[in-house]
């Protein structure tokens, strides 16, 4: 027996457990401080109430014989791929019911969608990242390769014409910079994917938050998208889902590239899964509902107050950001030339604030600091105050 030696090739994850372990020494030499994190990246308001009604109601189902659900279909109930497709065309998308795959949420399916596709191919993730893409891809021995986001551009790179890629993962509203690329710049990465030949892997797990008309809710907004892009969504931020665990995958049957791509992914998930339950799929169906979409866009603007209140405080302190207008993650500029963690310890320390230093997303992260919206306005308010007593000059 031989172990997959390409787990000797990932480093540890040592960001989320530095911060905990600093902030938990910090919190015991000083237990009157009252620590404020703003580094959540989970959500904090709870299901609405559409979704726990259509669960409380799947339950009651399950306990009698004429409705009970065994096995479900393996790309998920036609109700909520239906569903889902319908929310496609209220972006002007037209999605079939079989180009939809509901998954136990987006994590997952970034991972499993790479059963498709051979080692040998070239992976291009952007730099600041989302661990998932490199790590997933460093286990199967694949080359991974960065393009840099960067303040130069506007932390959205574009494709560059000399540099090969067969994989391309765009996270857009992205995590960590909270940068979204419009229809245009989204565009440019089609038209290069369909060149070579490339699949485009689009983490949509931020979709709900975009507010600016330039941004598209969806790649197939774009023309010649359903030809080499994957979509892949999760219901974790649209609504809750963090724990309840759902997403969706979209695999249009126009992605030929070799093979029918939905057709390989069907197999693929016909093999390996047994779809999500019955109970979670009503609850993430009462999310399309008129009534579903109006709650959750509750929870959304009040998240979206939170970054209002964030970037209030950081334009008050003259501190330069980017993000929060499309996304839950703000992504400042550490002050006065700081490193992530120098800036990260003076604000644990002077204004028991909690961030997440941003060179734990890569080289590119370094000299910035992530804050996120999730946490309650009185918290948000209270941490930016603070903020602004120790760097307002
Ligand atoms: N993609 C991005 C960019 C994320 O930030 C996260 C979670 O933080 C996920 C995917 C995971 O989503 P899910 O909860 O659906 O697995």
């Amino acid at each position: 027996m031989k172990i997959n030696n390409n787990f000797s090739r990932i480093k540890e994850s040592y960001l989320f457990a530095e911060v905990a372990q600093r902030t938990s020494a910090f919190a015991k030499e000083h237990p009157d401080a009252k620590i404020i994190k703003m580094g959540i990246g989970d959500v904090t308001l709870p299901l609405c109430p559409a979704v726990i009604d259509a669960m409380h109601k799947a339950v009651s189902e399950m306990g009698v014989k004429e409705t009970f659900k065994g096995y479900g279909e393996y790309r998920g109930y036609d109700f909520l791929c239906d569903s889902i497709a319908g929310y496609y065309k209220s972006f002007g998308v037209d999605i079939e019911r079989e180009e939809v795959f509901v998954s136990e949420g987006a994590k997952s399916d970034l991972g499993n969608i790479l059963d498709l596709f051979d080692n040998d191919n070239t992976v291009l993730v952007t730099d600041p990242v989302y661990p998932v893409y490199v790590d997933t891809n460093l286990m199967a021995g694949r080359n991974v390769i960065y393009a840099a986001a960067t303040e130069e551009n506007d932390f959205l790179p574009l494709p560059d014409n000399s540099v090969d890629a067969d994989i391309i993962y765009l996270c857009s509203p992205n995590n960590p910079t909270g940068a979204a690329y419009t229809r245009d710049q989204l565009k440019l990465w089609i038209d290069y994917a369909r060149a070579r030949g490339a699949v485009i892997l689009l983490d949509a797990a931020y979709e709900a938050f975009i507010t600016d008309p330039a941004v598209p809710h969806t790649a197939y907004e774009v023309e010649g998208a359903k030809e080499c892009v994957i979509e892949i969504c999760s219901l974790s931020k649209t609504a809750g889902f963090t724990g309840t665990r759902c997403g969706y995958t979209i695999v249009p049957k126009q992605l030929k590239l070799g093979q029918d791509l939905n057709k390989l992914w069907l197999r693929r998930q016909s093999t390996k899964f047994n779809g999500v339950s019955y109970i979670i799929q009503c609850g993430a169906n009462a999310v399309f509902t008129p009534e579903g979409q109006r709650q959750i866009k509750e929870s959304i603007a009040y998240y979206q107050e939170n970054s209002r209140i964030l970037m209030e405080a950081l334009d008050a302190c003259g501190i330069k950001y980017f993000g929060g207008k499309n996304s839950p993650y703000i992504w400042l500029k550490c002050p006065d030339g700081m490193g992530s963690w120098e800036f990260f310890d003076m604000l644990l320390e002077r204004a028991n604030v909690v961030g997440t230093p941003g060179e734990g997303f890569g080289e590119n992260g370094k000299g910035y600091l992530r804050l996120t919206s999730f946490s309650t306005h009185e918290s948000t308010r209270e941490a930016m105050e603070r903020i602004k007593a120790l760097l307002k000059k």
